[in-house]
């Protein structure tokens, strides 16, 4: 399945060289100690702009996924169907990312399982961040 390269701006360079290293971090804020993720100028709960970045346990669960079946994302559209899952941090609930959830068949996501997240080389020396079901 062909993916998306990243490509990070100031604010996302910090998730993205994590994730070059097999780390999976998220933002903190320095005064209310919420996390967050994607990254934003400032906390979502306390407005505060003094933030950094926490290393996660890497763990989720899968919360829900549908099955594209007429992207119209034109260089996504060979691989359909293909499976869309929505994974919650196992940390912050409320942080949720996106899995392709890889290897398993298109509607046959394990809802409510848990999961860990994987990295996967995209380009030479930039990995990407994927999910699987927990051994
Ligand atoms: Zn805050």
């Amino acid at each position: 399945m062909p993916k998306l390269v990243p490509v990070a701006d100031e604010l996302s360079k910090p998730f993205w060289d994590a994730v070059n290293e097999r780390k999976l971090v998220v933002q903190q804020c320095r005064a209310c100690n919420a996390l967050q993720y994607p990254p934003r100028p400032r906390c979502q709960d306390c407005g505060g702009e003094s933030l950094g970045w926490k290393k996660t346990s890497g763990r989720g669960h899968i919360l829900e996924f549908v099955v594209l079946q007429d992207s119209h994302i034109p260089y996504r559209a060979p691989d359909q169907p293909f499976n869309l899952a929505v994974v919650t941090l196992d940390e912050e609930p409320r942080i949720n990312f996106f899995a392709n959830m890889l290897g398993i068949a298109p509607f046959e996501v394990p809802v409510g399982a848990a999961v860990e997240v994987i990295f996967e080389e995209v380009a030479p020396g930039q990995l990407i961040h994927e999910w699987k079901v927990a051994e």
